[in-house]
């Protein structure tokens, strides 16, 4: 925002205090909204494509510009499926149409060269983040044309007042919001600045992937999760892409207590496999390896509170078991910016209203992450379960169960 030429003139003249001379100054030049919306996330992206119809005046703030890259499995699952659809059903006719993508049919679990297959009905769809989510945020340019919508601008610090937040963004220019969506990531300081929440290790996963091309025997609409006891939570994923690329990654517990550096234990698993080691005898890795957090769920939800809620991976609202998040985060985009709308048109953005985004998500996604989360520590603890499971893994109701698991 350009500075007020005038504010030198006006110090120099000494006849008011500086400080109301600068409060004054900056109040007339923060740009005002009802709604700011940090990040265009699935989250961020399904929070403002909630609110298109809606009278209020809205910003959504992203720091990267369009298309931009998303370092993922590239899982798009049900649940953020059913949100799209949830948002407007013609959004998903557009996704199926446009959109390059394998339909994901069955699941491989692979533990100790053994595999079972998971017939998951309706699962979702695997196709690389970089198209799924420059696909959300060019529905939100084209039908979002009133709100205002500044690529390139990283919201740097929020600063609570009277009336909600002052929004701090790069080159300190100013904007005021009386209600504040934070939809920006992983490790979001902006959420801990508002929650007062901590970085909490133990609550959190690190992944890696790369594009392969090249590997033998992929199957399509078949995903593949390799397990070993070692590094459970933590899996190998190959998941193929359209075109005979394959998204290949590998996560586990930010305090997995091990010498090996994860992208070690990445390659020397596939290396030390012998199965996996042939498949990927004559395969040309095409990308980098880059990898990123997994907020993974465990039971509190720190995510609202006095003119804010905070919404997918900046409430750690990754699922424990199976490291996926899109769903979840578009989810909860669309349930804030219900109750922020309210919140607005009531002139209450206390908790006392934004605890009830809290309550949806508690509804819709906290007692599975419970039961998942308690499951993940069970196994994390006992790993000789993943011996029972694959024991018994070939009956109908240890995989109806394991399908619970993954169905999102
Ligand atoms: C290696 C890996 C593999 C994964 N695989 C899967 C998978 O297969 N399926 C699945 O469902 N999930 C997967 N996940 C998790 C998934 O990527 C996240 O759960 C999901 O991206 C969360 O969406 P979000 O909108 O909350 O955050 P993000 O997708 O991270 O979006 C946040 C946005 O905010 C912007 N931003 C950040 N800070 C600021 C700021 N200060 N100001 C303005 N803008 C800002 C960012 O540029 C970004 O565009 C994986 C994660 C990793 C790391």
């Amino acid at each position: 925002m350009p500075k007020d030429d005038s504010l030198s003139f006006l110090l120099s003249l000494e006849l008011v205090p500086q400080n109301f001379i600068i409060t004054f100054v900056l109040m007339e030049t923060k740009q005002q909204y009802d709604i700011a919306i940090i990040g265009a996330g699935p989250a961020g992206c399904s929070a403002a494509l909630t609110l298109q119809d809606s009278r209020l005046k809205v910003a959504l703030f992203e720091k990267n510009e369009f298309p931009r890259q998303k370092i993922c499995g590239d899982g798009i699952c049900d649940r953020s499926i059913n949100t799209l659809r949830a948002i407007n059903p013609q959004y998903l006719e557009e996704f199926l149409s446009t959109q390059t993508y394998q339909k994901i049919r069955n699941t491989r679990i692979v533990y100790k060269n053994k595999s079972y297959v998971v017939d998951f009905k309706n699962f979702g769809y695997a196709c690389k983040r970089y198209e799924f989510d420059n696909f959300l945020f060019s529905l939100v340019k084209r039908d979002c044309q009133n709100m205002s919508i500044p690529q390139n601008t990283a919201v740097t610090s929020l600063q609570r007042d009277s009336d909600g937040f002052v929004l701090t963004a790069q080159n300190n220019a100013l904007y005021h919001a009386k209600i504040v969506l934070i939809c920006s990531g992983a490790a979001s300081s902006l959420a801990r600045s508002a929650s007062g929440a901590s970085f909490d290790r133990n609550k959190m996963g690190v992944a890696i992937r790369a594009y392969y091309r090249g590997v033998k025997d992929l199957q399509e609409g078949t995903i593949e999760l390799h397990y070993k006891k070692q590094y459970f939570p933590g899996y190998l994923w190959i998941f193929p892409l359209a075109d005979g690329i394959a998204n290949v990654g590998f996560g586990w517990h930010l305090g997995q207590p091990s010498q090996e550096k994860i992208q070690d234990a990445m390659y020397n698993w596939i290396q030390q496999d012998e199965t996996l080691r042939q498949r990927f005898s004559d395969a040309q890795q095409i990308s980098l390896l880059q990898g990123g957090l997994i907020p993974y769920n465990t039971t509190d939800f720190n995510c609202y509170g006095d003119n804010y809620c905070i919404c997918g991976d900046s409430a750690n609202l990754i699922d424990p078991i199976s490291g996926g998040g899109i769903g979840s985060a578009m989810l909860s985009g669309h349930f804030a910016a219900q109750i922020a709308e309210k919140a607005i048109m009531t002139g209450d953005c206390s908790k006392n209203v934004t605890k009830e985004y809290a309550e949806m998500l508690r509804k819709r996604v906290q007692s599975e992450m419970k039961t998942r989360y308690s499951i993940q520590q069970k196994i994390t603890n006992h790993t000789w379960l993943l011996d029972v499971l694959a024991f018994v893994g070939k009956q109908t109701k240890i995989l109806n169960c394991i399908k619970k698991w993954y169905l999102e």
